[in-house]
């Protein structure tokens, strides 16, 4: 077991942070958890294990206070949600930068050098992402961020982040990390509610289907866009090897298993043992029409890439939401 240390972690009550902080308490650390959702709404709960601050992390002097004696910070604290909500809340997703920004400044005033932050996929210029991706097509790689032209709103809130990140690691010292993650998934996280992405949709859709009876589900696009997706857990250990790292620039946290949407369901009805009729709704977001992770810099870096089989993961995360729709 390495040094025990107190950690901030700034979102705790989302999704990925929520696994974060398990693992953080599993190997002994000591956590600060940080949300501005209310303690009943988090995700997920680990009682007096670790000490909760529910509280808007945009303040500066909420910044200051939270980061003083601890040794790390992890900020994966961020206003955001799937393509219905980042599409149609551009200055919503931007706030965010006073998130990093002012946790860069609290860090610095309060001497904290190693802080992690968790940028996005949606930093890559559209136009590199403009057609559907086939295996052969190369993924989106670390140097391809520039010239910049990143999804509107929310990808130019992640690069305003890296870019403050790294004038702060030259200026003053600091000591970040910074991973792209590349659509995330599992259970745990949002299933509904508008702010859900395309593999929680896709299974509470089919689930919901399934017990009604019904013959039809909704995509939205028509369902050749591509994706790749990584299950949260491959996403923990790569943030846990990162730091075992000394790598300070941008890099990908991304499955490079590419498909398109329409075989996302068909996985989905594989699951659940149906087979459904698709509705195509090309007037809904879909965002860009091809995208994976180039995965030859973690690889080098890390020696490890995400492993983890989407069938494998997406089987856990359908079980889990058909458990949250049968308790409501
Ligand atoms: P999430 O929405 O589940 O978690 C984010 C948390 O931040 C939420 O609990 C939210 O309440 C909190 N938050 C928002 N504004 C805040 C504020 N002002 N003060 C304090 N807390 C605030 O999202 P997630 O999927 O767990 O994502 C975590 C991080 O990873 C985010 O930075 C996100 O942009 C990034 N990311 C996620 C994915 C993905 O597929 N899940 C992909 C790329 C990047």
């Amino acid at each position: 077991m390495g040094k025990k240390m107190n950690i901030l972690v700034c979102g705790a009550g989302g999704f990925i942070a929520g696994y974060l902080v398990k693992d953080l308490l599993n190997k002994g650390h000591r956590v600060i958890a940080a949300d501005i959702k209310s303690e009943g709404s988090w995700y997920q709960n680990w009682g007096d294990a670790v000490n909760h601050y529910s509280c808007d992390l945009r303040s500066k002097e909420k910044c200051e206070i939270l980061s003083e004696g601890v040794d790390r910070v992890y900020n994966l604290a961020c206003n955001m949600g799937g393509m219905g909500f980042i599409q149609n809340n551009h200055s919503l997703c931007m706030e965010s930068v006073l998130i990093q920004t002012h946790i860069l400044m609290a860090c610095r005033k309060n001497g904290v050098k190693d802080i992690l932050y968790s940028s996005s996929a949606c930093i890559y210029p559209m136009e590199a992402q403009t057609e559907v991706k086939d295996s052969k097509s190369q993924g989106l790689k670390e140097s391809d961020a520039y010239p910049a032209n990143p999804e509107d709103g929310y990808g130019w809130e992640k690069l305003f982040s890296e870019i403050i990140t790294d004038y702060f690691r030259k200026d003053f010292d600091i000591n970040p990390r910074v991973c792209r993650f590349h659509n995330v998934y599992g259970p745990n996280g949002t299933w509904d509610g508008g702010r859900e992405k395309a593999p929680a949709a896709i299974c509470r859709k089919v689930i919901t289907a399934k017990i009604k009876g019904e013959s039809e589900i909704e995509i939205w696009g028509d369902g050749e866009q591509t994706r790749s997706f990584m299950y949260v857990d491959d996403c923990i250990t790569g943030l846990d090897l990162l730091w075992k790292s000394d790598f300070t620039d941008p890099i990908n946290l991304g499955s490079d298993e590419m498909v398109s949407i329409n075989q996302l369901v068909d996985i989905v009805e594989e699951i659940a043992g149906v087979k459904l009729k698709r509705k195509y709704l090309l007037d809904k977001p879909q965002g860009v029409r091809g995208r994976n992770s180039d995965n030859t810099l973690i690889k080098n870096t890390l020696g490890w890439s995400p492993s983890i089989k989407l069938k494998d993961g997406i089987e856990k995360t359908y079980k889990w939401i058909l458990s949250q729709i049968e308790k409501q």
